[in-house]
């Protein structure tokens, strides 16, 4: 029974050190919603491992198994929700956990018998548990963490609905809170889902943190209007060491400055995402350099393949009508290709590259030039 206690305490002072790190980790991600889900719902655990070694037997005991335990459930599946969004409401859900918990509240009030009582409360915490396996099991990546989670919630509510058929055969349906509480079942019961829960929680934190950090390492790498990779991503990935030779194409849209001056500078966001769009459709790491002028790297591509994919972006640009802009009004792009050797960075043919796009502007524009050519645009047909 000591020991019990003991591993009380344990239990409570670890749930009250991860509630604040959670309350803390939150404050300091502007206000990170699964984790302030999970430091509320780890302040009740604390509470209820408080009052279940300190309070046993006490009013206070009764209230924390009635009401406290489904709140901390529905914490922590309004946590489980917040950190894996997915379309489509929880209405199903919230509908039958209010449900079993107004029930529970009736059956109080009633006066009716303690197990009955419990049991909805029971019923209204597994409820909690299995819509929370379900979402992580709809939203997994099947990463080893993902797999981990949804087994260890599995087990948790496994045990849940364990708990009601078990308890009905110990007790018998006529039990009082009193020869269910601090039983030994009740107390072993209790000590293993308070241990697979930190497991759990810890998992949840790990998810979160994992989510956090891919979040800020996509924002960091990402270009905010478009989508495609930004120029600190360009730097890392250019100035790697090639295997083999490969490509690069660099383009910039045509007389972009009347687009916006004529059209507005919203109509000037559009005609870029609309090239942004196409350039990522290609599969190939495609980057916004800066305003109007974006690269395509093309690993292990031969200077011919570079040509006709830029001919080909050429070309759909050419056909693309823009929001904003008359439906006939067309938008060019002038680009420049050029190719560096095995063991070069592809950051060492940028310049060649920006050289060959310098002299497709010059050349009338509207056109693909390759590095190393001098006055024979590519396909001058298509010049504007
Ligand atoms: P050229 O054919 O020689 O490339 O002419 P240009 O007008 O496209 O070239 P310039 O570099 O003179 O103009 C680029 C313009 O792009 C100037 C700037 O106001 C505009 N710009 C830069 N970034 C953005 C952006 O994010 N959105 C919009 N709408 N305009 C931008
Ligand atoms: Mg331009
Ligand atoms: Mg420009």
């Amino acid at each position: 029974m000591t020991s019990m206690v003991g591993l009380n305490i344990v239990i409570a002072a670890a749930l009250g050190v991860l509630a604040l790190v959670c309350a803390i980790a939150s404050l300091s991600l502007r206000r990170n919603v699964p984790l302030a889900w999970l430091a509320g719902g780890l302040t009740v655990g604390t509470v209820q491992t408080l009052i279940l070694t300190f309070a046993a037997g006490s009013p206070l005991e009764y209230f924390s198994a009635m009401a406290l335990a489904p709140l901390g459930f529905l914490f922590a599946n309004n946590a489980i929700h917040a950190l894996m969004p997915q379309s489509g409401g929880r209405r199903h859900f919230l509908a039958a956990f209010a449900g079993l918990s107004a029930v529970a509240t009736a059956l109080f009030v009633l006066g009716a018998p303690f197990f009955y009582q419990a049991l909805f409360v029971q019923a209204a915490c597994t409820l909690a548990m299995i819509d929370a396996a379900l979402r992580i099991a709809r939203t997994m990546k099947w990463r080893l963490l993902d797999t981990t989670l949804l087994a260890s919630v599995g087990i948790l509510a496994l045990l849940r609905v364990a708990r009601i058929p078990l308890l009905i055969w110990y007790f018998g349906p006529e039990a009082a809170f009193s020869d269910f509480n601090g039983s030994s079942v009740e107390l072993t019961l209790l000590a293993v889902e308070s241990l697979l829960t930190l497991a759990i929680i810890t998992l949840v934190i790990a998810a979160i943190i994992g989510e956090t950090i891919a979040t800020f390492r996509h924002q960091s790498e990402r270009d905010g209007l478009t989508g495609l990779l930004n120029r600190r991503a360009l730097d890392a990935l250019a100035n790697i060491p090639a295997r083999k030779a490969g490509t690069v194409i660099l383009c910039d849209i045509d007389h972009f400055k009347l687009v916006n001056d004529r059209f507005g500078h919203q109509a000037g966001d559009d005609v870029i995402c609309t090239l942004a769009n196409i350039l990522n459709r290609t599969g190939y790491p495609a980057v916004r350099i800066g305003g109007e002028e974006f690269a395509l790297l093309l690993p292990e591509r031969s200077m011919q393949d570079a040509l006709d994919l830029a001919e080909m972006v050429r070309a759909r640009l050419q056909a693309s009508s823009h929001p904003g802009l008359p439906v006939d009004e067309r938008i060019t792009a002038s680009f420049g290709v050029a190719e560096y050797a095995v063991g070069a960075t592809p950051a060492s043919s940028f310049s060649n590259a920006d050289a060959a796009l310098y002299l497709a502007k010059n050349a009338g524009r509207n056109r693909v030039m390759r590095a190393g050519e001098s006055e024979k645009p590519l396909p001058s047909r298509h010049a504007a």
